[in-house]
């Protein structure tokens, strides 16, 4: 079988690698950012206002909604070069929120979130996970009670990125606690910065941080409930078609062991070059066929899509390989890096700019957000091997 993008893929490959490649202003080979930490969401700010005036932040929305109805392979190809470089451009804004607001939004909501997300005028952070419902999500229990045009909302909501500055949350709140979990949740967006809100920072173990934001009697207006109260959970869960490949994992896998070859190639151990051991060799060529079958089981969740299939397990075969693989593959580095690889980034001895220390502390993060492995796995048991619930 050959793979193979259309010329007219490849054409726009070319486009996007030229853009970005001219106008990022970072060193995309040597950094790494964390879009939720402040300093490197300025510069990731910077680039999203560069890809908006192309028209490149919301390519993949309908024309009707400033987008360009880029095609599942097309979006594809931006997602994998964007993600090669280290560009985290999306927020959330333009995967999730913005897709719910078209689905569910009124008219007035449309009107208002859509045009300032594909100008990158507004940022975004997630508040669904609360300290006691992470997997087991519908169990969330910040509470929002109707009084006059407003809601009001009391709980908490954690490991979010709300202290990066960004000025709105989407969440899920409770606002009928007498009914099954799954009914009585409402999706609704709020401003950050209203009476009652406080953001409170957790330092994670890779000097990274995330957030809990806790929510005092908090006033958000009615006009931020997306689709109708007390189905926050379908909305939540109606978003569009947009690529859902999780090709990002490979990309970057892709550049990492790059960097580590090369590593190997000019340092020497033991008198000779690295790249000459025959151990090392072996495990970063089962690397390099690891990075390859995550790719291709990512192109495969993306040509479904094209044809109008609906990846379910396929997906969570996806999110798991590559997420694990990408594990897999700091502790390769860090052990081919010898105890320099330690060394976190700030140290002038830190080979590769101590990328593979930061990125070991913080890939475990990886195979948790947005779905643990073990749920994934359970997904791929039921719905892929057809096997009872546990
Ligand atoms: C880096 C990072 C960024 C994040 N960003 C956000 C964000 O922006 N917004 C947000 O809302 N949340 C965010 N999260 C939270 C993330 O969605 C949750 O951590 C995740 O859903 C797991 O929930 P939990 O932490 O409560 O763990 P739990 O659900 O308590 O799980 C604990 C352990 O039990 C296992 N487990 C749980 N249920 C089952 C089951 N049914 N079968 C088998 N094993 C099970 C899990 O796999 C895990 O190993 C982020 C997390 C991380 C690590």
């Amino acid at each position: 079988m050959e793979i193979r993008f259309s010329a007219e893929d490849e054409a726009f490959r070319d486009e996007v690698v030229e853009f970005i490649e001219s106008e990022l202003p970072w060193d995309w080979r040597t950094q790494e950012l964390d879009s939720e930490e402040p300093e490197d969401l300025k510069l990731v700010q910077q680039f999203k206002e560069k890809l908006a005036g192309k028209g490149w932040l919301t390519r993949a929305w309908p024309k009707e909604y400033g987008g360009q109805e880029a095609s599942h392979m097309q979006q594809l190809i931006f997602n994998e070069e964007t993600a090669y470089r280290g560009v985290p451009v999306d927020d959330g804004g333009v995967s999730m929120v913005g897709p719910t607001i078209m689905m569910s939004g009124t008219e007035e909501q449309k009107q208002f979130f859509l045009p300032r997300i594909s100008r990158a005028e507004i940022s975004w952070v997630q508040g669904y996970s609360e300290p006691d419902a992470g997997s087991d999500l519908a169990s969330v229990q910040t509470r929002a009670v109707e009084d006059g045009d407003d809601f009001v909302v009391t709980g908490s909501k954690i490991w979010n990125g709300a202290h990066s500055g960004a000025n709105w949350m989407f969440m899920l709140v409770r606002t009928d606690p007498d009914v099954r979990k799954h009914r009585g949740i409402s999706f609704i967006v709020t401003e950050m910065g209203l009476p009652g809100i406080t953001v409170e920072r957790i330092p994670l173990m890779w000097g990274a941080s995330r957030s809990l934001v806790t929510f005092e009697g908090v006033r958000v207006p009615k006009s931020g409930l997306i689709g109708e109260k007390n189905m926050g959970w379908y909305v939540g869960a109606t978003l569009l078609d947009l690529e859902r490949s999780g090709v990002g994992n490979s990309a970057r896998a892709t550049r990492l062991l790059e960097d580590l070859v090369d590593f190997c190639r000019e340092n020497k151990r033991h008198g000779r070059p690295i790249s000459e051991d025959p151990v090392t060799r072996s495990r970063l060529a089962r690397m390099a066929v690891d990075i390859q079958t995550s790719k291709l089981i990512s192109y495969n969740v993306a040509w479904m899509q094209s044809q109008e299939q609906i990846p379910n397990k396929e997906a969570s075969i996806s999110k798991l390989f590559g997420s694990e693989m990408l594990k897999r593959l700091y502790g390769l580095g860090i052990q081919v890096l010898g105890m320099y690889g330690q060394l976190d980034p700030e140290s002038k001895w830190a080979p590769l700019r101590g990328r593979f220390e930061r990125g070991y502390m913080s890939v475990a993060g990886n195979t948790v957000a947005a779905g643990t492995s073990e749920i994934q796995r359970n997904i791929i048991a039921t719905r892929g091997l057809g096997l009872p619930r546990g």
